[in-house]
């Protein structure tokens, strides 16, 4: 699934990573970010029906984010 086709859940505020669950369409994925490296992670699921989503366009999340892939996989690297 890619997080570019999900509906925002709050559509005045688009820029927030809040998307509706195309499965139920009530419930929200809220994007889960690791504990400790606080990089976004690629699996989320929904808070409402919790069926559970991967996202495939995971790298332009981690740009959006301000986050090179480089940078994801020096952070990872460093926590390890
Ligand atoms: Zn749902």
């Amino acid at each position: 699934m890619r997080y570019q086709d999900l509906v925002p859940y709050d559509t005045e505020r688009p820029e927030k990573w809040s998307r509706i669950c195309p499965a139920c369409k009530k419930g929200v994925l809220l994007v889960h970010r690791n504990q400790q490296t606080l990089v976004i992670s690629r699996a989320d699921a929904c808070i409402r029906c919790g069926r559970r989503f991967i996202y495939t366009d995971i790298e332009s999340m981690w740009e959006k984010d301000g986050m090179t892939r480089e940078q994801v996989v020096a952070e990872v690297l460093r926590r390890e």
